[in-house]
């Protein structure tokens, strides 16, 4: 049997070192933000932050939660931060950005789950930085969902992202603290609240996933809606995290991102190292210039 889980070279990335990173690395310690590239030891870090796509995670960097994949702490998390949303502006205009994109830790210790300061950080980047486009990549909300969802969408970010991260079956060992359907259905509302927001999902291939389930959720996703389809390789972010199952290889990922395309997603983003803000911007601009 091959060896399928040692690092295969496609996953091989460049330390990162341009005067570009340094400067994105030094802007966001200044305006003491704290980012998903650096908490999930994206390895996409070193190219991202040369060319100033950053995904900033705001209500700080303690999460209520414990996912069996992802790299943030998880503990009782501090006040929110007051000044976090002029912050975040002032950095995105700093930096001329086109697109940003914002996510947070769970906050089930927050009546609103958070929501009100995702619409925060939405109105500060309008007044402040009018023309760039805004992609929020929430959490669940767990079961306050609907009212977190209803303010959000009326503060009319570009692009509503929510990752359902894996396929159900896995959810109880990798996703514990959340509910397939719980996640698809928060998507759906989007969609039916507001049409003119894309909404935008995606999994993690590698963690164990059979190809027909991950067929399936392609399927559950069209079904709520979902107009933008991304998929990545898991990568364990320390040996205490949920194993690599499995390296899918460049071609299976492209054998899906045909098979998603067909299935009528306006855009799909599927290769080993795609994360869910990788090339964002990029893509959601030659999108809408389409
Ligand atoms: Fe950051 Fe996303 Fe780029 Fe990773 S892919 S470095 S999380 S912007
Ligand atoms: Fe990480 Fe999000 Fe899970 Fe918290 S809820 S542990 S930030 S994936």
């Amino acid at each position: 049997k091959p060896e399928r889980t040692r690092k295969p070279d496609w996953i091989r990335v460049k330390a990162p070192t341009s005067p570009a990173y340094h400067e994105t690395r030094k802007l966001m310690r200044d305006k003491g933000l704290n980012t998903v590239c650096e908490e999930a030891a994206c390895p996409n870090i070193g190219e991202c932050w040369t060319k100033k796509h950053a995904t900033v995670m705001i209500l700080g960097d303690v999460c209520t939660r414990a996912c069996a994949f992802c790299n943030v702490k998880t503990g009782m998390p501090r006040k929110v931060d007051v000044n976090e949303p002029q912050n975040l502006a002032d950095a995105c205009a700093e930096m001329g950005l086109e697109h940003i994109v914002i996510t947070s830790v769970d906050r089930d210790d927050l009546p609103d789950g958070g929501a009100s300061q995702f619409v925060k950080v939405i109105e500060a980047l309008r007044r402040t930085t009018p023309n760039t486009t805004i992609e929020i990549l929430t959490p669940d909300f767990r079961n306050k969902h609907e009212r977190a969802v209803e303010m959000i969408v009326t503060a009319r970010p570009d692009v509503y992202n929510h990752n359902l991260e894996t396929v159900p079956r896995l959810y109880p060992t990798i996703r514990p603290g959340a509910r397939y359907y719980a996640s698809l259905r928060l998507l759906e509302s989007v969609k039916r609240l507001d049409p003119s927001i894309f909404t935008k999902s995606g999994i993690m291939l590698g963690l164990g996933e059979e190809r027909l389930e991950v067929h399936q959720v392609m399927d559950d996703m069209r079904s709520a809606d979902i107009d933008f389809l991304t998929m990545g390789q898991y990568l364990q972010p320390t040996p205490k995290h949920a194993k690599v199952i499995e390296f899918v290889t460049p071609a299976a990922f492209n054998a899906y991102a045909a098979i998603a395309r067909a299935k009528g997603f306006l855009q799909v983003a599927s290769s080993p190292l795609t994360r869910s803000s990788y090339h964002a911007g990029a893509d959601f601009a030659e999108m809408r210039a389409a």
